[in-house]
């Protein structure tokens, strides 16, 4: 499970939530530096000021940095950061940026385009491949359908689906899948039933003052509540959860 807030916005609010997902069980952490928000206006993210900030986490809690890169420019910088690089969903179809991403050789967690069919989110992850970087990870964040009720609607089928065409794991994003708090929790467990090799997760302290997403952030009671469930499905499919 990697998790952490939708965007990085000081010290003390990623390395509280860094704190508290590992404590809950996390592999790995997530935390936006540069954001492709949908608003011009809307908050972008603390750019490189993010970088220090990313340093002393990841070194004071020992784990593995997750963020997305938006522009192939951002490869060098990122990576002294990073430990694996997010391809967000308006980005699946930047050719571009992906074979950038397939001549480094860092992990690629890349999501599906919002509109994206299954086929073309794998035939995407081709264009890393054929660059010679093979460390592919897919994510499922949600499609656009007509139903308004949730930010996106979660497909699930995307597992099996993407579990018998490629030897890549898929990851599930329940966060930007519903875009509510409420039912991020059921859906991230229904993925860990589906067969998913992992979760995407957001979580903040204070979802309510959150400079992004925070209509669907977890805080920290509800992420550990949902972590202990992750824990006893998988006990069921007599699967080890991977801690940090
Ligand atoms: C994110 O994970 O912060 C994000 C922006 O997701 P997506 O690209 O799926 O919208
Ligand atoms: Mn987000």
């Amino acid at each position: 499970v990697i998790a952490g807030p939708c965007s990085i916005e000081s010290y003390a609010q990623f390395s509280e939530t860094a704190q508290a997902v590992k404590k809950a069980g996390a592999a790995a952490l997530r935390g936006g530096i540069f954001k492709m928000r949908t608003k011009a206006d809307s908050f972008q993210g603390l750019g490189g000021e993010a970088f220090e900030i990313v340093k002393r986490v990841t070194q004071e809690t020992g784990m593995p940095m997750v963020s997305e890169i938006t522009d192939p420019r951002q490869v060098g910088a990122l990576s002294e950061v990073v430990d694996a690089f997010q391809v967000g969903s308006r980005n699946m179809h930047n050719y571009e940026l992906l074979k950038e991403l397939g001549r480094q050789k860092k992990p690629v967690v890349l999501k599906r385009g919002f509109t994206a069919y299954l086929d073309e989110w794998i035939s995407a992850a081709e264009y890393i491949e054929r660059e010679g970087n093979s460390n592919i990870v897919f994510c499922e964040r949600g499609i656009r359908t007509f139903e308004r009720s949730t930010r996106n609607t979660l497909d699930l089928s995307a597992v099996p689906y993407i579990k018998q065409r490629c030897d890549f794991p898929i990851l599930i994003d329940p966060s930007h899948a519903t875009g509510v708090t409420e039912l991020v929790p059921s859906m991230g467990l229904a993925a860990v039933a589906a067969g998913a090799d992992g979760l995407l997760v957001e979580v903040h302290p204070r979802p309510e003052n959150a400079a992004s997403d925070g209509d669907q952030a977890l805080d920290f009671e509800v992420f550990a509540k949902m972590m202990s469930s992750v824990e006893k499905i998988l006990g069921a499919l007599d699967r080890p959860i991977r801690t940090n």
